[in-house]
């Protein structure tokens, strides 16, 4: 069977690159602009269904295999995901990659060949355990290794400055570590239009020619292998590790290198760089491209600075994915100094330029000093992609509101230009046409299939919406994809679930800022009553998926809450009877096509102003789900589409948020003192009720000793009523499914076509190749 997986992988790849070379080609000939969209995670999950859906040919092989007694369905689970992110922010680089194709606009993403992906989560007597994920352990069809385009890195060593006879200064690195970089390839296919584009993964192997002379060949070798190890396991936390540093600069300085190279066989210089490229760096883990470029626009193309200056801070475009400071990258000095001397001094420079530019700009020393680079022995990032980039931009309306009023305020009062805002989107291909195939059918017999490449067509769906028969077609719909995810539930849980009560679905990474311990509370809360009660308003089912970071130990003992409660609750001979908690084990791109589709409510409860954008809001919503969330991120966005009728609001608000925070008058002990059924909650963690008196301490000082930062207390009450509100809801089921459908059908604005789109006029200004099929 892999064996099959493998003919038919490597049949699709061949079958693509004769427009994977078209596509090269056009783009040379023609001197077309392109994006390098720069990430530290692809989080691509499968690519066998998405590419050949995207070449048209899915369901001619689908026939073809099948007249051979072969299941198609079969082949494609043999595919392991490819998981080389962490959450959101590497899944947006992968949808990005898609519609860029899609839209017929020619560019690259880059990132490392990470040997192990994000970790495998088990679930071992309900606490999580992390598992190495050996993703190319049976080899990966959709690469192809080009050693042709090798290149060098250096690490480590000593400057040597030299003066010429016309007292220009000349900076060499002596002593210096090499690693070659190898780039593996992999197409990223446009949907139907022959456009093909790359994924550039870069490997390090030992150099051939430059070996270390201080170091014996086996700890060399070791060093090498370690680089691309794997992907760290935590996108908003520092770790402070060197070899962080190191993969960031390994793939920024590899592809640079490449492209200048390439650039100078066909131009006579640089000048023309911001004309051909735009490097887009996502979020700052490769923001050290910017004084990379700077070094080799000066020290291998003899640049002076201020022309070197001019071309770089053209070519380079920045977006912010956290207002969560602790998030924020820094770097200390000495880390930067050791491994990348010469990149320390250039940042520098750039900083020492900098500081002089707002002194002259403001004539405020102070405020020249709060905005400089380098602070406190650390290298901070965030300024750096600022000063270095003509483009900034956040992920949502609300969280680039956020960027100019607060954390970065000082740099848009001086440069207002460079602010912009780019929603963020998901591609609806793959999160609707491609994996819930019954809603496709019932939506392209009510609308056509044209929302396939233009997805605003989606809202002709509006016109059907009262339709009591489409409402009914919509629910049985629902059904079928209920059943599938409550088939899997079965299978890896054990749990016979309900399929006609309520899902309730909240999966995404686990944080305490994202407030899955709301939800869970709130579940608490449904319990008590329950066991009082002997009855309920609807049934339930509550579906929980969520990673944590190995060293959030915050995070882990809210998976274990989870499992503790489930298992109470799933046991108890009555409550079960109205309600079921379910966790599902390792939440990765699969799993999300899977339970997406099933889900009646989309839980989005962050705290207000703290969740940048979000996408799995929007993947559900366009799965025909209702939102129940706060003003946060998209949220924002989808309640001006689809208002208060299609969508339930509850919570603090953020601007509530920045005047708690900065009022310090909340108390978290004066509200589990003084309400009642907060404090039958807080105790039950305390009890004995779903485990050992110590089993959730983590969570119980959360709250009580380090007064509950993300207000889960304080709102807690409303989203009781808000999930009132939502029972109330699902007892009419055509009224539901109306406003299921609405959601549907304002969902078109968040396919990430969209998004490319608003990157291309605003920010990147690429021209399509034309090539669409007739
Ligand atoms: C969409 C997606 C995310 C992001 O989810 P949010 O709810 O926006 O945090 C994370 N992980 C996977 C596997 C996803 O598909």
């Amino acid at each position: 069977m892999n064996e099959q997986y493998d003919i038919l992988g490597t049949m699709v790849r061949d079958y693509a690159s004769i427009y994977w070379k078209e596509t090269k080609e056009k783009t040379q000939q023609r001197k077309s602009k392109q994006v390098f969209y720069f990430s530290m995670e692809f989080l691509l999950g499968r690519l066998l269904v998405n590419n050949m859906q995207n070449l048209g040919i899915y369901h001619i092989a689908r026939d073809g295999l099948q007249d051979l007694g072969i299941n198609i369905h079969e082949l494609e689970e043999k595919e392991t995901d490819a998981g080389l992110g962490n959450g959101g922010l590497g899944r947006l680089a992968a949808c990005l990659m898609d519609s860029l194709a899609s839209c017929g606009y020619p560019g690259f993403g880059v990132s490392i060949r990470y040997e192990y992906g994000f970790f495998r989560q088990k679930i071992v007597n309900g606490r999580q355990v992390e598992v190495p994920d050996q993703w190319l352990s049976l080899g990966n069809v959709w690469e192809i290794r080009k050693p042709k385009h090798a290149v060098e890195v250096r690490f480590y060593g000593e400057i040597d400055r030299r003066q010429d006879e016309h007292g220009r200064i000349h900076f060499q690195l002596k002593n210096c570590e090499h690693v070659r970089c190898v780039p593996y390839d992999i197409p990223i296919i446009g949907y139907k239009n022959k456009i093909t584009n790359t994924l550039r993964l870069w490997s390090a192997e030992p150099s051939s020619e430059n070996l270390p002379r201080d170091k014996d060949f086996h700890s060399y070798l070791n060093e090498t292998r370690e680089l691309c190890h794997g992907l760290y396991p935590d996108d908003s936390t520092e770790k402070g590790k060197l070899l962080r540093l190191k993969q960031q600069y390994f793939f920024v300085s590899a592809t640079l290198q490449s492209v200048l190279r390439n650039h100078a066989r066909r131009n006579p210089d640089f000048e023309n760089l911001p004309e051909l490229y735009v490097f887009h760096l996502n979020d700052t883990h490769p923001i050290l491209a910017i004084p990379e470029l700077m070094r080799l626009l000066m020290d291998e193309y003899l640049y002076e600075w201020n022309d070197a200056w001019e071309i770089t801070r053209r070519c380079f475009a920045y977006t912010n994915h956290t207002v969560m400071t602790e998030a924020l990258e820094r770097w200390p000095i000495n880390f930067v100094q050791t491994l990348l001397p010469r990149i320390y001094l250039i940042i520098e420079e750039i900083n020492r330029r900098f500081e002089k530019q707002v002194f002259e700009m403001t004539g405020n020393y102070d405020l020249a000093r709060s905005m400089s680079i380098i602070k406190d022995q650390m290298i901070h990032m965030a300024p750096m992609a600022i000063v270095g980039s003509y483009s900034v931009n956040g992920v949502a309306q609300l969280h680039s509101d956020i960027l100019k009023a607060d954390i970065f305020n000082n740099y848009y009062t001086l440069f207002p230009e460079k602010f912009f805002n780019v929603t963020n989107g998901i591609t609806h291909r793959r999160w609707l046409v491609f994996f819930n195939r019954h809603l496709t059918k019932l939506l392209t017999s009510l609308i056509g299939n044209t929302f396939i490449s233009d997805a605003s067509d989606l809202s002709k769906l509006v016109a059907h919406a009262d339709d009591p028969s489409v409402q009914a077609a919509f629910l049985q719909v629902k059904q079928i994809r209920k059943d599938i995810l409550a088939k899997y539930i079965l299978a890896h849980n054990g749990i016979a679930v309900d399929v006609n009560s309520l899902f309730d679905v909240q999966v995404k990474r686990l944080h305490s800022y994202k407030r899955q311990l709301l939800n869970v509370f709130h579940i608490i809360y449904q319990y008590f009553k329950i066991k009082n009660e002997q009855n309920s308003d609807i049934k339930r089912t509550y579906i929980f998926a969520a990673k944590a970071a190995p060293s959030y130990r915050f995070a882990k003992n809210v998976i274990e809450l989870i499992n503790a409660v489930a298992a109470k609750v799933n046991n108890d001979a009555i409550v079960s009877k109205f309600m079921k908690v379910v966790f599902i084990e390792n939440y990765d791109v699969s799993k999300a096509e899977i339970i997406m589709p099933a889900a009646d409510i989309s839980e989005q409860i962050s705290t207000a102003g703290k969740e940048a954008s979000g996408t799995g809001n929007m993947k559900m919503m366009l799965n025909g789900a209702i939102t129940l969330g706060t003003l946060d991120g998209a949220n924002v966005e989808i309640h001006e589409l689809v208002k208060d009728e299609n969508m339930i609001l509850f919570g603090l608000r953020s601007e509530d948020v920045t005047r708690l925070y900065q009022e310090h008058r909340y108390n978290a002990y004066e509200i589990y003192r003084n309400d009642a059924n907060i404090r039958r909650i807080i105790d039950s963690l305390k009890d004995g009720t779903f485990g050992p008196e110590s089993a959730f301490d983590e969570i119980y000082n959360e709250i009580i000793y380090k007064n509950d930062e993300f207000f889960v207390l304080q709102d807690f009450n409303d989203y009781v009523k808000a999930q009132q509100t939502a029972a109330i809801w699902y007892q009419n089921q055509l009224q539901w499914a109306k406003k299921c459908l609405l959601n549907i059908a304002f969902a078109g604005k968040f396919s990430s076509d969209r998004t490319i789109r608003d990157y291309v006029e605003n920010i990147w200004q690429l021209k399509e190749i034309v090539e669409y099929e007739d």
